[in-house]
């Protein structure tokens, strides 16, 4: 089996803790040949932790370099752009972390590079490759009328939370700070589900100080099939998740381990999504599929929700607006 030859480019926590793992388990499909990061002794110890590959002083030269067929892009949002039309121009395939950009009109950009390119450029949203979701928008049919949709979501991220103590994060350059870092994957998840949305009305806040930017989001919306939506999430506050499909007669129901439906309960096979993600990747470059899970398309629609939230203000914002 051909495999990709991979260059990561960022040696963070996505790199180590979330990309790492699934390519572990797909040796037959990637080899690691290559890394560089900001930081030297940050590439050097990822080096050590996949293999040692080859560690390049810089994203520059590890493009110049003939050992590597695709990038992966685990770096700070507002980096993803400049990394990709780069990469583009070298003849390398990309897989770059969600969100798309930091804003629409920067990930615009990326839509227009992949429609000028026959190289890959594949946004990886994991959630588009979680299986319950696939699950819930196969039961969907078993609610008479669906009407309403709520999902709220208490993630609650201590001072001490990985994730908070990123500069980038602290200091945010793309809209939304968490909402939208965070928030892409729950507007992926509710869009593969329902499909697109029309119209967003919100109100974010800042609650705690020591995450960067709003972390507080609570919206109505509607999706293009009538169905109402009720998304609330905190980053800084706790609590259980409420996720429920409201219809004329019944009523779906996730909780941490399975869908319920009336009186049914439905189990799902729990995954991250990271691993598919790379197979799915893999498919799209070698065997030509085609790219509609990590399309930058989709990942442009998901962010486009929090541009929207964010200038909404409590008004109507259409989401043609903006696309
Ligand atoms: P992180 O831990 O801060 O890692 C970012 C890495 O990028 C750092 O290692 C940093 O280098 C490196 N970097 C910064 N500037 C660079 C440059 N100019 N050239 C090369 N490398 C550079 O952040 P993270 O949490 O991994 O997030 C990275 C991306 O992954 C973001 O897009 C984020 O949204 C995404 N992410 C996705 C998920 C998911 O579930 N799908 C989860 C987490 C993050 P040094 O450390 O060497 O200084």
């Amino acid at each position: 089996m051909k495999k990709i030859r991979l260059g990561i480019v960022g040696c963070g926590i996505a790199a180590r803790d979330l990309h790492y793992p699934a390519l572990k388990e797909l040796t037959d499909k990637f080899e690691i040949t290559a890394v560089t990061s900001r930081t030297k002794k940050h590439a050097e110890e990822f080096a050590r932790l996949v293999g040692n590959p080859v560690i390049f002083n810089s994203y520059d030269e590890l493009l110049e370099s003939d050992i590597v067929d695709a990038v992966d892009l685990t770096i700070p949002i507002e980096l993803n752009l400049p990394f990709i039309e780069k990469a583009v121009k070298k003849g390398k395939h990309v897989i770059c972390e969600k969100p798309i950009s930091t804003d629409v009109n920067t990930g615009k950009k990326v839509v227009e590079i992949s429609k000028q390119t026959d190289r890959v450029i594949y946004i990886a949203e994991n959630w588009r490759h979680i299986k319950k979701f696939y699950l819930i928008r196969d039961l969907l049919n078993k609610i008479k009328n669906p009407l309403f949709f709520k999902w709220n979501l208490w993630i609650g991220m201590d001072e001490e939370n990985k994730y908070a103590k990123t500069k980038w994060r602290q200091q945010p350059k793309h809209i939304g700070g968490f909402l939208s870092d965070g928030g892409v994957h729950h507007v992926a998840a509710m869009r593969l589900i329902f499909g697109e949305i029309k119209w967003v009305s919100a109100n974010t806040k800042k609650v705690v100080d020591y995450l960067g930017g709003p972390d507080f989001l609570t919206s109505i919306f509607e999706f293009e099939n009538g169905v109402i939506g009720n998304y609330t999430v905190s980053y800084g506050i706790s609590g259980q998740e409420d996720f429920e499909i409201v219809g004329i007669d019944n009523r779906l129901k996730l909780t941490e381990n399975k869908i319920i439906v009336d009186d049914k309960e439905f189990s799902f096979e729990e995954n991250l999504g990271y691993k598919e993600e790379f197979e799915d990747f893999y498919e799209v470059v070698i065997n030509k599929k085609k790219n509609d899970l990590g399309s930058p398309l989709e990942a442009l629609k998901d962010l486009a929700f929090f541009e929207a939230a964010v200038k909404s203000c409590g008004n109507k914002i259409e989401l043609k607006t903006l696309l």
